[in-house]
């Protein structure tokens, strides 16, 4: 027999090693848990065994312990999903402020996996949790991709992120919707199963509004149109998804990816919204006890009164916001939050460029006036906190440059210095 180091999967090609598992198949092959799996999916897509029986093979192979480990498992996910309490301690560490969404989103996230888990165990007459995909609504630059990356980096789930404004109708130059789930199937190294249980980012949903609020007689190819293709996927629908991404081909083979299970969260700026939510507000302040409660609202903070019917206003289809059933919304972030960003986050932009000067034996400081001058210019350049990672690699890249090859064992940024250097980039002397 051969060395078990050598033995490889006669489907897949891989070792133990590689897929976990290895079972000898017959007299000349051997087979591993991961095409057992698959086999067994193509036989219950094909009508030959049940679909239950394929499962239970499937997981049952793959974990080689049987119905045992199935419940185990179950358990073990239970326990392993955080309480909404402890995903917002968690988030606190890398986003600051943004409480309102942080809250929602652990709830929703919290939610999620349990309907999961209760999913692996229900019985036929249990309730049935509807799954909640999220929409999160603010400017640019205050959090969104970043609350979203936490939570997946927390679940240990596969995640990624896509720009809605690549996507275009089917037919049409531009990416077909089901592109989005090759990347998670990509990220997830091809394990279906992982993706299906997956988060992915839609980036920019605010970019495919329609034009106006009326349904429009013109073609819409990249607005409507993309609206209906993401419908398919946000609703949970087994989807043929091109492997590669791209733009479907008849001649390929496509992998079927269940979206039931799959958390969609979508984030857009909704630029100009807030005058939406206005004029509803002001619309409905009539009369005396409406003049009291308009009174009450906060102006500078409308956002945080956006309901649906102020998406649908700016140009969603209800049928996508019906399949975004949890609605929450980002603050701007004023100069006291931009400060805490730059110094408090476990990753933050300083304690990063510390790190890697440390590496040098190099101790980097900033001056305290050095950070007050960085978030003057961020609030300057209306970027949110983006704009603060662009101003402090700017100021550094000289350091960057000549501190690795130099004596210096400390080096401290000065007011006096952020700014001469900041001034040497055209870019920044163009802006401001
Ligand atoms: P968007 O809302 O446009 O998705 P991002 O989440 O991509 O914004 O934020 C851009 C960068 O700004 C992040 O990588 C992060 O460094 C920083 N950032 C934005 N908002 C916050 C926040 N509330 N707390 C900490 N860092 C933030």
């Amino acid at each position: 027999m051969a060395n078990k180091k050598d033995i490889r999967c006669s489907f897949c090609g891989r070792t133990e090693n590689e897929c976990g598992s290895i079972l000898l198949s017959g007299v000349n092959g051997y087979i591993c848990a991961d095409c057992i799996q698959t086999a067994n999916r193509m036989l219950s897509e094909y009508g030959l065994i049940n679909d239950d029986a394929a499962d239970d093979v499937g997981s049952a192979y793959a974990k080689g312990k049987g119905a045992k480990a199935k419940k185990a498992k179950v358990a073990a996910e239970k326990r392993s999903v955080p309480k909404p309490a402890e995903i917002k301690a968690y988030l606190d560490q890398y986003v600051i402020g943004q409480d309102d969404a942080k809250r929602t989103l652990a709830v929703a996230v919290y939610n999620h996996y349990k309907r999961l888990a209760s999913q692996q165990q229900a019985g036929a007459d249990e309730v049935e949790i509807e799954k909640s995909n999220i929409i999160m609504v603010g400017s640019t630059g205050t959090g969104k991709t970043l609350l979203a990356r936490t939570i997946a980096k927390l679940l240990d789930v596969p995640f990624t992120i896509v720009d809605a404004t690549v996507f275009t109708e089917a037919g049409y130059v531009g990416e077909d919707v089901e592109s989005i789930l090759s990347r998670l199937l990509q990220v997830a190294d091809f394990n279906v199963k992982e993706a299906e249980r997956g988060i992915v980012f839609i980036d920019e949903i605010d970019k495919i509004a329609r034009k106006s609020d009326n349904p429009s007689i013109t073609r819409d190819v990249s607005g409507e149109g993309v609206q209906q293709g993401l419908l398919k996927l946000l609703e949970g629908s087994i989807v043929n998804v091109p492997p590669k991404g791209g733009r479907k081909h008849p001649d390929q083979d496509y992998i079927h990816v269940d979206t039931k299970n799959i958390l969609f969260i979508c984030g857009g700026a909704f630029d100009g919204i807030e005058k939406k939510i206005a004029q509803r507000l002001n619309t409905h302040t009539v009369g005396y006890n409406s003049v009291q409660n308009a009174m009450r609202l906060d102006p500078n903070n409308l956002m945080q009164y956006i309901v649906p019917q102020d998406l649908k206003s700016f140009g969603l289809i209800p049928e996508i916001i019906g399949r975004l059933p949890v609605l929450t919304y980002l603050q701007k972030l004023d100069r006291e939050a931009l400060r805490r960003i730059l110094v408090e986050p476990k990753n933050s932009i300083i304690k990063q460029n510390a790190k890697l000067l440390e590496m040098d034996g190099i101790k980097l400081t900033f001056a305290p006036d050095a950070l007050e001058y960085i978030v003057d210019k961020a609030v300057d350049y209306k970027l949110g906190a983006r704009g603060l990672r662009s101003i402090v690699e700017s100021i550094m890249r000289d350091a960057m440059f000549e501190l690795p090859s130099s004596k210096k064992k400390e080096f401290e940024v000065t007011k006096d210095y952020a700014a001469e250097q900041l001034e040497k980039h055209l870019v920044f002397q163009q802006q401001a």
